[in-house]
């Protein structure tokens, strides 16, 4: 398998540890307070894979692979996927909503290797890009089941997508409706599309991820009349079949109403269009965006209850506009794949900055993890070899990365052994974390490493520094 140099001076370091190390005792940081005996992994129980367990030598295992092994075999950084979570959370969902049908959203982490588990569970897929489609179809994922979103289609997207036979196209404007029809018309096929809305619905989220406000760049307005003149518009079109209608109000919701409001919006409009063009919708498709907990004490929604809620909700609004009750869809990317992956990184320089402060400088940063510096988005992370010691100090976790915002997290307890060659482990790292991945400092990107049943292997490979100059064109 290919290294990267610095995996490679990573892995010294473990092996060698320089005769002087600083730890955060040598810096005169307090001593521990808290000693914590009881079950050290019970605060993050929720955060963690579902496999997470402590060894004999106090370390972080994950699907019966011990972390600081894993470091030492793969390199750091290197993201661990637990695929018992992610199977365990899609079965959670698919039988918290037995009659929906459920995407995964790719964004949040996509490679053929997964895809191939996607298929395995039986779900659909939702791909917004022609690259993400490329992926999928490149894995022999079933196009019947894949549906293509983004605001910006462009036209050979279109094209490859209805060539493809995908299940449906998300219509996100107006001028979408000719474009898919005039791809569908050249494919000969009958295309089955499905109308994506800004409802008009602005949840608690950061501001970056809400998507379904009057003003988001994303789907049909409603107020103007556009989501309606769509309808008109796929009605006449020869080629367009209008399968249902669709609105992502955005990500990381934690709160039912922003999810039951929406749906009343829907079914407002699709009575509207009932009522105006004489057409059935047969499905509401209500996106993904259900919230994950990132740290210690997060409460997202609890999945059967938001499962009965909405059912509810769907029911009784079909009940009220006198409506079959249409099919529902759902898109969830995080809620799937977010808990299923843990990002190891060894920790290097430690840098105090006040008595009580210090900073652990870690082998990554935003190049494997922009969402801290993106979205402010919080995460907890252990000390993998020395899970058993008190965690009492509280240090910040700094990328290696040329910018001040490049940390990781915040208000981190560590124990105060931390020191240069340690694993630090953070959890929660699967969703919009690899996908958003970039070589920014020119940073070789990370390994995914799958573990199961004691066993690791390679889902995707770490970048080499000669994979950084491959697209250069020669001197
Ligand atoms: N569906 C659509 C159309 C989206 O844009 C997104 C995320 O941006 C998702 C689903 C997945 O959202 P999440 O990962 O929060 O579930």
């Amino acid at each position: 398998m290919d290294r990267t140099p610095w995996d490679d001076l990573s892995r010294e370091e473990h092996k060698e540890p320089p005769t002087e190390i600083l730890r955060l005792e040598d810096l005169g940081l307090p001593k521990p307070t808290k000693v914590e005996t009881q079950d050290q992994l019970a605060d993050l129980k929720d955060v963690l894979p579902v496999t997470a367990e402590l060894n004999g030598l106090g370390h972080l295992t994950i699907g019966g692979c011990d972390t600081v092994d894993l470091a030492r075999e793969f390199g750091t950084p290197v993201l661990v996927f637990c695929e018992q979570t992610f199977r365990a959370r899609v079965r959670a969902f698919k039988s918290a909503f037995p009659e929906a049908t459920v995407y995964y959203a790719a964004k949040a982490f996509l490679s053929r290797a997964l895809c191939r588990l996607v298929d395995q569970e039986g779900l659909f897929m939702d791909v917004s890009t022609g690259g993400e489609l490329h992926v999928a179809l490149s894995a022999d994922f079933p196009p019947e089941r894949l549906i293509l979103h983004g605001n910006n289609k462009l036209d050979r997207e279109i094209s490859r997508a209805v060539e493809a036979g995908v299940g449906r196209i998300a219509i996100d404007n107006l001028e979408e409706v000719g474009r898919v029809a005039a791809a569908a018309t050249h494919a000969g096929v009958l295309q089955p599309v499905v109308l994506r809305v800004a409802p008009g619905v602005r949840p608690d989220t950061h501001r970056h991820i809400q998507t379904g406000h009057q003003a988001s760049k994303f789907g049909l307005d409603m107020l103007s009349g556009a989501a309606l003149e769509a309808a008109r518009r796929v009605q006449v079109s020869e080629s367009l079949i209008l399968a249902g209608i669709h609105a992502h109000i955005g990500s990381n919701i934690f709160s039912f109403e922003p999810f039951t409001r929406t749906i009343e919006v829907l079914f407002d409009l699709a009575s509207e269009i009932r009522s105006t063009l004489g057409l059935e919708i047969g499905e509401i498709n209500l996106g993904g965006g259900f919230g994950i907990p990132y740290v210690a004490g997060d409460q997202p929604i609890k999945l059967n209850m938001m499962a009965d809620l909405l059912t509810a909700s769907v029911r009784a609004s079909a009940h009220n506009h006198a409506m079959e009750t249409p099919r529902m869809c759902f898109e969830p990317g995080r809620f799937l794949i977010g808990n299923a992956m843990v990002t190891l990184y060894t920790v290097g320089v430690i840098k105090r900055t006040s008595p009580v402060h210090a900073y652990v400088s870690v082998d990554g940063g935003m190049s494997d993890n922009i969402r801290p510096a993106l979205y402010q988005a919080e995460y907890d992370a252990l000390v993998a070899n020395k899970v058993t010691e008190p965690r009492a100090n509280s240090v910040t976790l700094a990328g290696m990365h040329c910018e001040s915002g490049d940390l990781l997290a915040t208000h981190v307890t560590v124990p105060a052994s931390v020191s240069r060659g340690d694993i630090i482990a953070v959890p929660a790292t699967g969703a919009y974390t690899y996908s958003m991945a970039s070589n920014y400092n020119k940073k070789p990107r990370p390994a995914v490493v799958t573990v199961s049943g004691g066993s690791a292997r390679v889902m995707v490979r770490a970048e080499t520094l000669d994979d950084l100059i491959r697209l250069d064109q020669p001197l």
